[in-house]
């Protein structure tokens, strides 16, 4: 593409329209373009984007610009290269907006770029909010754009005085995903969603930026539900769900669904008739938010569905048989009989027969999952279960035969082709033993009798190569030792082993985990490290000064921390002997970091400070007394340990501001280790490998 580039003139174009989804391929000799396009509403203008790239990965990555064309007819009339167009629009005389996401990944914010017919920049302005959707009037006067989240707004532009005119914060929960001007051109409408492909309109602006009088109608109502004042909420409510418009029923179970979070002032016996039409409705996407809003009701009382259970676990019955929605049929089978022992009997011989019988591998996997669910609330209901589930976790070979070919499937979801392949990456028997592991595990944590006989099996898991399979059944074990340490003295030796050969960091630090749970001379060995540890907080080397927090946190702090609580205890208390030295790591961090010029060094010390602050912040501003409790240094008033953040916040919000683990900067920091898509362990590594 680099050497045949699109000249202006005479071009070949092919569109393809599918669903929502709009795709264009320009061709101009040996050149040739795909991407995405918008038409003007005369359809004589085509603008087509194709957002920008990286090339190569890591430093050896080069960026490659985005592209954008203005097609009439069959002209070509110019190009442009933008860093990263997404979404563009175009008025009947050849006005076009493009939506630039830009590059850089530091910070939100995108541009927005007018052109003219003939190429020439009529706007640009960049703004500090990420982009979602732009538009333009016919005949291309003002043209809209909106922003996602923290902004959340739509913005009208006057182009030809280059003025933002106003700005509308958006009325929706959903970021709007289109906007358009309406045939008349004097209203803009919004749509919202959750993906483009299933967007639907959401409003209507008027061109002063204030709601259309019928939208604010609509507005007012659900507020009316929402606030519970005004007419009888429920009838306002049915209003929506009964409505023959599938925007309006989707605004009702959308209103109604954030009601279920709030006090209850609904009549649920009156919404329930118009919630089950819906579930029976042809629509597949209200009929599943349908159901999950059953299931909430379902969960405040069982009593509130009951007329309509076998309704709705006929729906989830004719999912089983509706292509890609099995698997959802069969969470849903769970959930229902997680709430009600007659429906768990009904709608296990369902589960039973998927689990044993399916030929895909993943409906096996997700009846263990709905099996579990059941077994959470019914536990006796599963016992017939428990021995299938347990088949799993040991060779494939009864049952890996009897699955469909499916390693390359190609399926027809509704009008577009998309091939994928089912085997990528994933290893049904691997998949399907990790899920049983997981359920059995769950099961023996309450009931360690009813799967006791396959604790032999699961010991043999722990020879497997994958290492989430045995940090599974580690984890699994650990349940089932709960409530009788029996179960796991016999192969203490063997975790002991684990978590000293052990190579893979979760598998090796759950081994130690469950060693401390279970084996006081582990634990006593533990706290018998945290002097050298707090010795380490002051020496140079940034990464065995983060290896050292690490430790210490997770002795003490995560929700994990598994030190049985008389020797937490202790290192608590060694911890509050030497109050300076954990300040002091704080302030040299800080330090650290304003002194690191390196990004990764800073990255490292970033994650050194959070962990640092959340382990030793209580340390700092409090004295940690003999039973247990903080004094506040300030005020000599003694809390317990979440007790006294609480308290710092409250009453000593200035101290709080420099002590607390999540300030703009590490939010900042978060935020960027987020959207690097790395799992924690690469990122870790990244840092690790980076640093000194
Ligand atoms: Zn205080």
């Amino acid at each position: 593409m680099n050497s045949d580039v699109l000249k202006r003139g005479r071009v070949n174009i092919r569109k393809e329209n599918r669903l929502s989804l709009k795709f264009m391929d320009i061709s101009q000799g040996a050149a040739h373009f795909h991407g995405g396009y918008s038409e003007s509403p005369d359809g004589i203008f085509t603008v087509a984007y194709a957002d920008g790239h990286c090339e190569g990965s890591g430093d050896q990555g080069k960026w490659i610009n985005g592209q954008v064309h203005l097609v009439k007819d069959n002209d070509l009339l110019w190009t442009k290269q933008l860093e990263r167009p997404n979404d563009c629009a175009v008025s009947d005389n050849g006005v076009a907006i493009v939506e630039d996401w830009l590059r850089s990944k530091k910070s939100l914010g995108g541009k927005i770029c007018i052109f003219d017919s003939k190429g020439e920049l009529l706007f640009e302005k960049q703004f500090e909010s990420n982009l979602s959707a732009c538009g333009i009037s016919r005949d291309g006067k003002h043209a809209v754009f909106s922003t996602a989240f923290p902004d959340n707004s739509i913005y009208l532009i006057d182009v030809e005085s280059r003025v933002v005119l106003w700005r509308f914060k958006n009325t929706a929960k959903r970021v709007a995903l289109g906007l358009s001007f309406s045939p008349e051109n004097n209203e803009i409408l919004v749509s919202t969603g959750q993906t483009s492909a299933t967007k639907g309109l959401s409003y209507a602006l008027t061109l002063t930026g204030v709601l259309s009088r019928e939208s604010a109608e609509e507005l007012n109502k659900i507020q009316q539900i929402t606030h519970s004042n005004g007419p009888d909420p429920t009838e306002t409510l049915l209003e929506f769900l009964l409505s023959t418009d599938p925007s309006k029923i989707s605004k009702g179970l959308e209103t109604l669904q954030s009601a279920l979070y709030k006090k209850n002032v609904l009549n649920y016996q009156k919404i329930i008739p118009s919630l089950l039409s819906i579930i029976e409705s042809n629509s597949l996407e209200l009929s599943k938010s349908a159901m999950k809003i059953a299931l909430m009701i379902g969960k405040k009382s069982p009593t509130l569905i009951e007329s309509i259970s076998l309704k709705i676990i006929a729906k989830c019955t004719e999912w089983l048989s509706t292509p890609y929605e099995s698997e959802n049929g069969l969470m849903t089978l769970g959930e229902l009989g997680a709430l009600n022992a007659d429906w768990a009997i009904h709608v296990l011989p369902l589960i039973m027969d998927r689990l044993q019988r399916s030929e895909a591998w993943n409906e096996r996997r997700f009846a263990t999952f709905a099996i579990g669910q059941i077994g959470k609330t019914h536990p006796e209901l599963i016992r017939d279960a428990t021995p299938i589930l347990a088949r799993y976790l040991g060779d494939s070979a009864w049952w890996l035969h009897t699955l469909k070919d499916n390693s390359q499937e190609t399926f027809e979801a509704a009008d577009l082709n998309i091939s994928i392949s089912i085997n990528d990456g994933v290893d049904p028997e691997v998949w399907l033993r990790d899920a049983a592991l997981g359920v059995l595990g769950d099961i023996g944590a309450e009931h360690p009798d009813m799967v006791k006989d396959f604790v032999p099996m699961i010991i043999l898991c722990l020879q497997r190569q994958e290492p989430y399979t045995r940090k599974r059944a580690l984890t699994a074990l650990c349940q089932i030792a709960q409530t009788n340490v029996n179960y796991i003295t016999p192969i203490i030796p063997t975790i002991e082993r684990i978590a000293e050969i052990e190579t893979d960091p979760k598998v090796k630090s759950e081994a130690r985990r469950i060693l401390e749970t279970f084996s006081p001379k582990t634990a006593e060995r533990s706290v018998a490290n945290v002097s050298d540890l707090i010795a380490n907080l002051s020496i140079e080397n940034k990464v065995s000064r983060y290896r050292s927090i690490q430790e210490l946190e997770r002795l003490v702090y995560s929700y994990s921390a598994s030190l049985p609580q008389k020797y937490q205890q202790q290192v608590l208390l060694l911890l509050s002997k030497s109050p300076s030295i954990l300040s002091n790591c704080v302030q040299r961090i800080r330090e650290d970091i304003k002194n690191s010029n390196e990004e990764k060094t800073r990255w490292l010390l970033m994650e050194s400070l959070i962990m640092a602050k959340r382990t030793f912040l209580d340390f700092i501003v409090a004295e940690y007394l003999d039973n247990g409790s903080f004094r506040c240094k300030l005020c000599n008033r003694e809390f317990s340990r979440g007790g006294l953040r609480n308290h710092l916040s409250k009453s000593h919000p200035e101290t709080w501001q420099l002590v607390r683990p999540y300030n703009d900067e590490t939010l900042q920091y978060l935020n960027t280790k987020n959207q690097s898509g790395l799992s924690y362990e690469d990122w870790e590594r990244q840092l690790l490998q980076g640093s000194s």
